[in-house]
């Protein structure tokens, strides 16, 4: 017993989104059957925008719906420091922390030879072009302290070395509110390798 055709075509493009089982997708397409048609219509059309306006910063490769971006058009930021992190969601994460200092440059995506992405596949090389174009003092490497984030700052530092830019790794190591007793072995090592005076 299948619903009308066009209920089940929904159902079936809602188990799309991640997370989302035919359950769900079916309780989602009888909410959205009697929905009032004017939030049919907007939802359409804040889905149509997100395809047709939003576009990649020229600059920074920031997802945003005007070039260059918000974050590049702020003149209060630090212009000549530029945090590279891997995905837009990232560099949110920092500006919850650092709200209004920072430049970005986001990657999308990081070096991962298992999954055959090279450093070609990634913005390496606008970032290289934009830190000789550019009056850029130091680049914050910020992608994350895993084997793929690791090797990417590698490579980013090799790629740079020859600039005249001071390169940092943000440090990693016990969380702030940790206990010592569950850290595993790899990142007690890494907070000793890290260690600062006191
Ligand atoms: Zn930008």
């Amino acid at each position: 017993m299948f619903y009308p055709a066009p209920i089940e075509r929904l159902i079936e493009n809602l188990t799309k989104l991640p997370g989302i089982g035919r359950k769900t997708a079916t309780r989602l397409a009888f909410f959205l059957l009697n929905a009032r048609g004017s939030y049919i219509t907007e939802l359409s059309t804040s889905l149509i925008d997100i395809k047709e306006k939003i576009r990649l910063c020229s600059t920074c490769f920031n997802i945003t719906d005007t070039d260059p971006c918000e974050v590049c058009r702020d003149g209060r930021r630090n212009r000549s420091t530029v945090c590279v992190v891997e995905e837009s969601s990232h560099m949110m994460v920092i500006e919850s922390s650092y709200p209004g200092c920072f430049r970005y440059h986001i990657l999308h995506g990081v070096i991962n030879p298992i999954e055959g992405i090279g450093p070609d596949e990634i913005r390496l090389k606008e970032l290289r072009d934009r830190i000789e174009r550019e009056d850029i003092k130091e680049v914050i490497i910020a992608t994350n302290p895993n084997i793929e984030g690791n090797t990417t700052a590698h490579y980013i530092g090799e790629m740079l070395k020859p600039l005249d830019v001071k390169i940092t790794r943000i440090a990693s190591g016990v969380p702030v509110g940790g206990d010592i007793v569950y850290i595993d072995p790899l990142t007690i090592k890494s907070s000793l390798d890290n260690r600062k005076n006191l």
